[in-house]
């Protein structure tokens, strides 16, 4: 009688393949989760750019101003619906340039918020150790705008080398550079996007420590 032959694995080469499919997935894992990163920095850049151009129409709608720090109201008074970024999707100061499509704030993200903006960086997520209910995820340059009026466009001496718009990362107030520059949110590998005066955007690297006084904080004329 002829012995039928039947191939099997053996445990053996079971456990080699199983660690062969581990040794991939472990080269392939980080090498998908950096495309994903850079998927989403190029996604928030882009969101820069668009905020940007938004800044430099707003510029030729309001006779040469930069945006304010707040629409309406100064001081410790004003409530957070009145600041002009990081604000209610209603007061959100580019709301005729780039209309936002649902009513969540644009610029912040509240604890246990259900509907995110589109005008949003993909990567963010609320930071839980914060003992707030608020996080605010991009501000204003408020070297330039936390005046009582903010400067006209032309007082700035480089206007691509100043930021107006970046990430920062605050249960204060949607603005970076009043103090420090650790209001940057370097959440990009770190980096930070950043809309300039000029209107382009761009990836600023954390390493990067000016000085309040100048580039790109604040470079405008008294
Ligand atoms: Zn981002």
């Amino acid at each position: 009688m002829k012995k039928k032959t039947i191939s099997e694995f053996t445990l053996i080469e079971l456990l080699v393949v199983i660690a062969i499919i581990a040794i991939l997935a472990a080269m392939l894992l980080p090498a998908l989760k950096q495309a994903r990163n850079n998927a989403r920095a190029i996604s928030c850049v882009n969101l820069f750019g668009q905020l940007g151009k938004c800044t430099v129409q707003y510029v030729d709608d309001n006779q040469g101003y930069l945006m304010p720090y707040k629409n309406s109201g100064t001081g410790a008074a004003a409530t957070d619906t009145k600041y002009a970024i990081g604000c209610d999707a209603s007061k959100w100061l580019f709301r005729s340039y780039m209309p936002p499509k649902n009513s969540a704030g644009i610029g912040r993200l509240g604890r246990n918020q259900k509907v995110r903006s589109n005008i949003d960086c993909p990567a963010r997520e609320f930071d839980v150790s914060l003992s707030g209910n608020t996080e605010y995820i991009f501000g204003i340059n408020y070297k330039i705008a936390g005046q009582n009026k903010p400067p006209k466009v032309n007082r700035c001496s480089q206007p691509s080398g100043t930021s107006i718009l970046a990430e920062c990362h605050s249960t204060e107030a949607p603005q970076f550079g009043a103090t420090n520059r650790t209001l940057w949110f370097v959440q990009h590998q770190n980096r930070a996007s950043v809309a300039y005066v000029d209107g382009h955007a761009g990836l600023l690297s954390g390493n990067k420590k000016p000085k309040l006084e100048s580039f790109p904080f604040y470079k405008v004329a008294p």
